[in-house]
């Protein structure tokens, strides 16, 4: 028989029930109590688990072990200013999530690339019009921003479309057909080649507002713009200036700066820019638990956990 633990789950009140019945059916010998609304006694917590834990509540866990992320972005733990460092975070990492977030970035290049939404406009005005013009695969160029765990899967299956395609991350990648670029030096570089470009970056203080003016100059012009890291990443403004001026032909956005994204926001409506509510990638609750679970098992074993951030790097 396994000692018992206690385990804290740091999600909106009102969708706690997704991760407690999983937890309950997964882990019987695991005390939950969900932040907001249960009483508990913080010295009891063991290991956190939660997507965005407002700030303090790690650090107000005297003997927190190990806490867990919900998302594959930490930044939502890391903003904590208080967020006690020696206490490993554990971020979600998941094929499945990869895959899905391959798929709207496959999906999203397409509509772009095959001018979907021109033809779109033809059917709604009953237009029969075949003479646009191609655009050729081979010559597309796309850059991929952060080419990680989500990035490479992106990139090996836009390179299986025949796209042109590369990455730029910190260190130097061998990814067979992917060519790559490397740290603020290649930055350049890599954007003046970047036809349609992907940002898969995780939201750092070295990231925030890469998406900017000074960015979409470097990019060729009537480059297409895709952000589904975070919010964070893009100057919204930026990006509606650099459209607006024939810059830059359009964008796909899956994540914002404020979320839900306020219906003030011009980028709902405008022409050029496709707007979806953080859905690239909806994880199941129940592989969520399960990696949790999991994690809980090694630790509690004495082994190395998995997925550990670097919290100096901040991902
Ligand atoms: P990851 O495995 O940590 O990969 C991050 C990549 O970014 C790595 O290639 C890393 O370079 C690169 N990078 C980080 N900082 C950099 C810098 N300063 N300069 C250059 N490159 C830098 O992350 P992931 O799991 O692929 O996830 C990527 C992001 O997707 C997440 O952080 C999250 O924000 C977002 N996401 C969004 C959704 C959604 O539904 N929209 C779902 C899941 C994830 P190195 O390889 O050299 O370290």
């Amino acid at each position: 028989m396994t000692a018992r633990s206690t385990l804290l789950l740091a999600v909106p009140v009102s969708w706690a029930g997704l991760w407690t019945a999983p937890l309950a059916e997964m882990a019987p010998d695991l005390d939950v109590f969900v932040h907001g609304r249960d009483e508990y006694d913080p010295k009891a917590i063991d290991y956190a688990l939660g997507f965005r834990p407002e700030p303090g509540l790690l650090g107000s866990l005297p003997n927190l072990k190990v806490a867990f992320s919900l998302g594959a972005g930490v930044d939502g733990f890391l903003s904590d200013p208080n967020y006690p460092k020696h206490i490993p975070l554990v971020r979600f990492v998941d094929h499945q999530l990869s895959r899905e977030m391959a798929q709207y970035c496959v999906m999203h290049t397409l509509i772009h690339h095959r001018q979907q939404r021109l033809f779109d406009q033809f059917q709604h005005e009953k237009k029969w019009r075949q003479a646009v013009p191609p655009r050729q695969t081979e010559d597309t160029r796309i850059g991929i921003l952060g080419i990680g765990e989500i990035g490479t899967m992106v990139a090996e299956r836009l390179r299986d479309h025949d796209f042109r395609v590369a990455g730029w991350s910190r260190a130097r990648k061998h990814i067979a057909g992917v060519e790559s670029f490397a740290g603020q030096a290649e930055l350049e570089a890599f954007l003046n080649r970047s036809d349609i470009l992907i940002c898969l970056l995780p939201l750092t203080a070295d990231t925030r507002h890469i998406l900017n003016m000074a960015t979409f100059r470097q990019l060729p012009k009537d480059a297409f713009v895709i952000n589904v890291a975070r919010g964070g990443h893009l100057k919204e403004d930026d990006l509606i200036a650099a459209i607006d001026s024939g810059h830059l032909s359009g964008a796909t956005l899956d994540v914002f700066e404020t979320e839900p994204l306020p219906a003030s926001s011009p980028l709902w409506s405008h022409p050029k820019i496709t707007v979806t509510p953080h859905v690239a990638a909806i994880s199941d609750p129940r592989v969520m638990v399960r990696n949790a679970v999991e994690g809980i098992a090694r630790h509690k074993a004495g082994k190395p956990l998995e997925n550990v951030v670097d919290l100096a790097r901040g991902y």
